[in-house]
């Protein structure tokens, strides 16, 4: 008989007893916390126009150099999301000191997915409900185009749940740049802009964005539909190497799903994760530290193939 995966989640929802229902979970998202979450229309306003603006950037077409912009900023914000918001504030897989939690919070404030509190609070109640319709917060069940981008703007979940973060919220700063966070990708406009004008402000900030949100977006949709399953999981979660290649190993979904307490999502050596190299290195020069490996128990677990 299949054994229980210890995940490094608490329970899922089927077995809490008096768990709650659709309308229930969630409604402390919708508290607001700030100016953007009264703005109204305008965050979708903004939106819409950086993803316009793409347009008349492939219109001009651009030089080497915005390439290499776009790339790099890519790269770095990827990482950002997933060694930053995913790996570390959402589900803790290593340890490091306050100062470079700090910068790994900077970092993932610059992919303009709002603060890590808020990432990290919504990531872990998907974490626990799934797949669950009406109450996970993007599933592709409800709908493909709402588990990629359609959730953002319901406004059930403008609001950061503290009580699903209450070992980040521990911390001022964070909490801090948790409400300001538009001060990270104003803080990116202005490198580009210094490194290549208003062409680097185009390629680095606006193109680059877009890309890396859709990047982000994918897992949250593609990642839950189009693969293979290795684990037998209570969610839809799938491994794909084409989304592990763009996310730097975070289409290794259905492994994290089986065991989402690990600091790898590619399980085997052949399942490119960047991520995690990235994290080797950072732990090789004393920054991080007690990297979590999936046990072998665990890589033999509920497996389907
Ligand atoms: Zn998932
Ligand atoms: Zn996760």
């Amino acid at each position: 008989m299949a054994q229980p995966i210890e995940s490094g989640i608490e329970s899922p929802l089927s077995s809490s007893p008096g768990a709650p229902t659709p309308g229930e979970v969630g409604a402390d998202f919708s508290e607001a916390e700030g100016w953007f979450a009264r703005a109204g229309a305008l965050p979708k306003t903004l939106y819409l126009s950086l993803h316009a603006l793409c347009l008349v950037a492939l219109w001009n077409g651009p030089s080497p150099g915005d390439l290499a912009l776009c790339a790099g900023m890519f790269s770095v914000r990827m990482f950002g999301i997933t060694g930053g918001y995913h790996r570390y504030f959402s589900h803790k897989s290593f340890k490091t000191s306050r100062v470079f939690q700090f910068v790994l919070a900077l970092l993932g404030l610059t992919a303009t997915q709002k603060g890590p509190l808020w990432w990290a609070s919504h990531h872990r109640h998907h974490h626990k409900y799934s797949d669950q319709p009406g109450i996970d917060v993007h599933s592709p069940k409800e709908g493909f185009l709402h588990s990629h981008q359609g959730w953002i703007f319901n406004g059930r979940w403008d609001g950061t749940d503290v009580e699903q973060v209450d070992d980040l919220a521990r911390y001022p700063e964070l909490m801090w740049i948790n409400q300001w966070h538009i001060v990270g990708p104003v803080m990116l406009g202005v490198i580009c802009f210094a490194i290549g004008g208003w062409s680097g402000v185009l390629w680095g900030l606006v193109v680059s964005t877009v890309l890396l949100w859709h990047a982000t977006y994918s897992i949250n949709s593609l990642a839950h539909v189009w693969g293979s399953r290795r684990y037998r999981t209570k969610d839809t979660s799938r491994n794909n190497w084409m989304l592990a290649l763009l996310t730097f190993g975070e289409g290794w979904h259905n492994n994290h799903h089986h065991y989402c307490a690990s600091a790898r999502q590619g399980f085997y050596w052949w399942e490119v994760d960047v991520t995690y190299y990235i994290l080797r290195v950072l732990s090789a020069l004393g920054l991080i530290w007690d990297l979590r490996e999936p046990p072998s128990h665990i890589l033999r677990a509920n497996r389907v193939r």
